[in-house]
């Protein structure tokens, strides 16, 4: 592929001229130590519309007192994999209080949600079988589906027609893969028709809730709950600790068997160091918050609902859904990179999705909301977006 530095170059300079070069923001510090969504860069204060800190705990002081006290008795590192001496108390409590919330018998951390989907499809697919995902699920579900070994079926987005007939007639699928809150288009897969589904076809049904948990539902169970499943409908659910949870890592609840299958076979969880226990003595605290603090999603709600009428006066095509996801559609990659640096010099930070994250011709704003923010950061980044939006019709 790339023999020498002239093809590296010449492999940049592509990227560049498509305007799909990715590069990183640097933030240099946040003003005030307990709001995650103000940040400086260059010098410039910014309000933060892309991070998935969802409820606002991110910067909480109870979760960096947990992490540090963790720290402090155990260690900044876990010094080994978890079947070897990196198992340790703040783990095992984080794996039980999950499992105990989410109505499973168990949960398994992994270091990353990236890592979880991996593993679970290194233990429930392989050689000779076959996966079904749909088609816009988060890469992890797609790599993961990948390095199984299994053959990969990508059914029509939320379509769970389009999954029953690429099942129609076949057995050897083992493992339904689907986001449940997606993380690039804020809708909710059909969870109740795809868990028929599966169980019609003798498939596990993975749900990838990285987004939906902490945020959906009555009590923020999730996808799961929003929907009114249980834990034998959706026998495998991955959960990331990244996001709504404001920490690092992630887990799988299951059944105990299906868990300790995981323990067993998946090398993504086998072969890498365990989370520092800080970091999940952080998570621990950030549950208590996500349980303790229903606060948190009806502000999210209401702030989406706000942003939601702000956009329709505004004639803003905001996608049709609900939740702190919420994509503005552009199509041209290039159009949506223009839209985000205008409101980058409005002050506030949108992050701008191109291919290959989203399909070709979808590239969007993907404006996402935080308990932390108010209702001012959202009449801000509204009149801001209907300036950027007049520009470019204009230009
Ligand atoms: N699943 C989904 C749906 C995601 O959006 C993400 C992260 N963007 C992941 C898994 C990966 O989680 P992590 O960041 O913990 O690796």
């Amino acid at each position: 592929m790339h023999r020498d530095a002239g093809d590296l170059a010449r492999a940049l300079a592509g990227l560049g001229a498509a305007g799909l070069r990715r590069e990183r923001r640097l933030i240099d510090a946040w003003p005030d130590a307990a709001d995650g969504t103000r940040v400086r860069v260059a010098g410039r204060e910014l309000r933060v519309f892309c991070s998935n800190d969802y409820l606002g705990l991110a910067h909480h002081p109870a979760l960096a007192a947990a992490n540090a006290a963790e720290a402090a008795r155990s260690g900044s590192g876990s010094g080994a994999a978890h079947l070897v001496s990196g198992h340790s108390h703040a783990h095992h409590a984080l794996e039980e209080q999950l499992a105990d919330w989410l109505g499973r018998e168990r949960a398994l951390l992994f270091s990353t949600g990236y890592m979880a989907n991996i593993g679970v499809h290194a233990a429930f697919a392989g050689r000779g079988e076959r996966v079904l995902g749909d088609r816009l699920n988060h890469a992890s579900l797609i790599d993961g589906a990948q390095l199984s070994g299994a053959r990969l079926l990508r059914y029509a987005h939320a379509d769970a027609g389009s999954a029953a007939r690429m099942l129609e007639g076949r057995s050897d699928c083992t493992l339904l893969a689907t986001d449940g809150l997606f993380s690039m288009d804020g809708d909710v897969a059909p969870l109740p028709a795809l868990a028929r589904l599966a169980a019609a076809h003798r498939a596990w049904l993975l749900v990838d809730d990285a987004h939906g948990l902490g945020v959906l539902g009555a009590t923020g169970r999730g996808a799961v709950e929003a929907q009114g499943l249980d834990a034998d409908a959706v026998p495998l659910l991955v959960g990331t600790l990244g996001k709504a949870f404001g920490c690092f890592g992630a887990f799988v609840a299951g059944g105990r068997d299906a868990i300790e299958l995981l323990l067993q076979r998946a090398r993504s969880y086998i072969y890498t160091t365990a989370l520092p226990p800080g970091t999940a003595a952080a998570a621990s605290a950030a549950l208590v918050l996500v349980q303790a603090e229903g606060w948190r999603r009806e502000r999210l709600r209401a702030l989406a609902a706000r942003l939601r009428a702000g956009a329709a006066q505004l004639g803003l095509p905001l996608q049709p859904v609900d939740g702190p996801i919420q994509p503005l559609l552009v199509g041209d990659a290039a159009r949506a990179m223009q839209l985000s640096a205008a409101l980058l010099a409005r002050g506030y930070w949108v992050g701008a999705i191109r291919p290959p994250t989203v399909p070709a011709g979808t590239a969007r704003l993907r404006i996402t909301l935080s308990a932390a923010h108010d209702e001012a950061a959202v009449d801000g980044l509204l009149e801001a977006l209907g300036e950027a939006w007049r520009e470019q019709a204009v230009a």
